[in-house]
C-alpha cells in the first residue's frame, strides 16, 4: 500500500477514535489477534533479528519439537510454517493419493481443504451440530464410499467437539484414518488427555490468531511411529522461508505487540504498522483463498520462530486458564441474554480460544450493538462455509446456521 494511502486510512481512524475519547467512549478493545504475545517475546524477535547467522540452526528447531510433544503429551511433532502446511504433511504421511476421498466438516477454514486439493484428494463435506460446532457422527455415515480414507475432525473455537469417541468409533468401524484439526483448540483436554491424541495424526496453529502465536506456524504430532518416520520424511524435504521473509516474521513480532496488546494499542498500533507497512504479512494471500498454491508453500519453521514458539508454550497454559475464567463471565452474559451457551463436553477441559455463540443474524452483520453493550469487538468466524471466502459446498444446514450467526467473544481481556 502506498504512504499516501495508508497514512489517510490511519488519519481518518484516529479522527474517530478522538471522537470517541471526546464522547468518553472507548478505543480499545481486547484482542482478537496475538493475544498472547507479551513484552518478552518481543525481545526475544528483536535478539533473533541481529543473529541472522543462527535462522537455520537445527538444534532450536529439534529442541521446539520436543518441547510441544512432551508439552502435548504426543509421542511425535514436526513443526511448519502453518497449520495447512502440517496438514499437508498428514495427508502425505497417511498415504493419501490422488481420487482419494476425505470426509471433513462443512463449516472450516478455506486452507484446510486446500490442502487436499493440492494433493489430489476429494473433499465430502459433512454437517456439523451446533454444540461445538464439531462433525455430527450422525451424519457421517452416508457421506462414506469404497474411495474413503479418512475423516477429519475438529476442535473449534477452543471446544472439544461433542462427537469426538463416536467420529473415532465411525472412523475404525470402517477402516478410516482420522486426523484431527487442533489448529484452534491447543491444550484443550478430553479425559485428561489433550486432544490431538486421539485420532492418527493431529495439526496445530501457531498462527497469529490462535492459542499460541509465533506469526505463522504449524505442527504436525502423532503417536504413531510409522506416520511419524513419513513426517520426518516430509519435514526433513521442505524448505525454509528465506532470510527476507524470517525478517517479516519478526517484524510482525513487533508490530502485532504494538497493535493488539500494548495499552496505547489504539494510537502507538497504528503508528507502527505505519512505519512498518513494508513488512506486515497477510497468512493468506488472495489466491490461496481462490484455491491456488502458493509457490512459496510447505515451508518448514526456521529456528527464531521455534525459539518464539518455545517461549510460547510457557505462557500457554496460564493463558488457557486465563480464557476459561473469561468464558464464566460470557456464560453468565449468554443466560442473561437469552443465547445458548457453547457446550462444554463432559470430561473435557475446553480452551476457548474465542467463545462462539450464535446471535440473530442481523448482529452478526452489523456487531456496533456490542462494542456498545459489551464494551468488544466481536470476530464473525466463520464468514462462509469455508472461511474467509464465500465458496458454496453441498448442503450442510446447520453449517449455513452457523455461518450466518455465530460470533466470537475475546476470551483474553486486558485489565
Ligand atoms: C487457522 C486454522 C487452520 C490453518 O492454520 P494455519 O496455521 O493458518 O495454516 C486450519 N484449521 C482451522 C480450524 C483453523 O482455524
Amino acid at each position: 500500500m502506498n504512504w499516501v494511502k495508508a497514512v489517510a486510512r490511519i488519519g481518518y481512524r484516529q479522527v474517530k477514535n478522538l471522537a470517541r475519547l471526546v464522547m468518553g467512549r472507548r478505543v480499545s478493545f481486547p484482542p482478537l489477534g496475538s493475544m498472547t504475545l507479551d513484552a518478552d517475546d518481543v525481545q526475544l524477535a528483536q535478539q533473533w533479528l541481529k543473529e541472522k547467522a543462527e535462522w537455520y540452526r537445527n538444534d532450536e528447531i529439534e529442541q521446539y519439537h520436543h518441547a510441544f510433544a512432551s508439552w502435548n503429551g504426543s509421542e511425535y511433532a514436526f513443526s511448519f510454517m502453518g497449520a495447512r502446511v502440517a496438514l499437508s504433511a498428514a495427508i502425505y504421511a497417511l498415504g493419501l493419493e490422488p481420487d482419494d476421498e476425505v470426509i471433513l466438516p462443512g463449516y472450516t477454514c478455506v486452507v484446510v481443504p486446500n490442502a487436499f486439493h493440492f494433493a489430489g484428494v476429494k473433499t465430502v463435506y459433512s454437517d456439523i451440530e451446533l454444540d461445538t460446532y464439531g462433525l455430527d457422527a450422525s451424519q457421517i455415515e452416508d457421506k462414506i464410499t469404497p474411495k474413503t480414507k479418512a475423516i477429519l475432525l475438529h476442535h473449534l473455537y477452543g471446544l472439544v467437539c461433542r462427537d469426538y469417541e463416536a467420529t473415532i468409533e465411525m472412523a475404525r468401524k470402517h477402516n478410516l484414518f482420522v486426523i484431527e484439526d487442533c489448529a484452534q483448540s491447543t491444550g484443550a483436554e478430553y479425559k485428561d488427555r489433550k486432544v490431538g491424541n486421539w485420532g492418527d495424526v493431529a495439526i496445530y496453529s501457531s498462527e497469529r490468531s490462535k492459542i499460541f502465536n509465533t506469526i505463522q506456524g504449524g505442527i504436525a504430532a502423532t503417536n504413531n511411529s510409522q506416520i511419524a518416520q513419513k513426517l520426518r520424511e516430509f519435514h526433513e524435504q521442505a524448505p525454509f522461508p528465506d532470510p527476507t521473509q524470517v525478517d517479516k516474521l519478526l517484524h510482525n513480532v513487533v508490530i502485532d505487540y504494538y497493535r493488539f496488546k500494548h495499552p496505547q494499542q489504539w494510537l502507538i498500533g497504528d503508528i507502527v504498522s505505519l512505519c512498518y507497512r513494508d513488512k506486515i504479512i497477510t497468512s493468506t494471500t488472495q489466491e490461496e483463498e481462490q484455491g491456488v498454491r502458493p509457490s512459496y508453500y510447505g515451508q518448514k519453521l526456521p529456528a527464531p520462530l521455534a525459539a518464539l514458539g518455545m517461549n510460547q508454550l510457557k505462557k500457554i497454559d496460564r493463558y488457557n486458564e486465563s480464557r476459561r475464567q473469561t468464558a464464566l463471565k460470557w456464560d453468565r452474559w449468554c443466560d442473561i441474554a437469552g443465547y445458548r451457551k457453547p457446550v462444554k463436553v463432559p470430561d473435557s477441559t475446553p480452551t476457548y480460544l474465542r467463545y462462539p455463540v450464535r446471535v440473530e443474524a442481523y448482529k452478526k452483520k452489523n456487531r456496533v450493538w456490542a462494542r456498545k453493550e459489551l464494551g468488544i469487538e466481536p470476530g464473525i468466524w466463520f464468514k462462509g462455509n469455508l472461511h474467509p471466502t464465500n465458496i458454496e459446498i453441498n448442503s450442510c444446514p446447520n453449517a449455513d446456521d452457523a455461518v450466518d450467526k455465530c460470533i466470537n467473544l475475546p476470551s483474553i481481556v486486558l485489565e
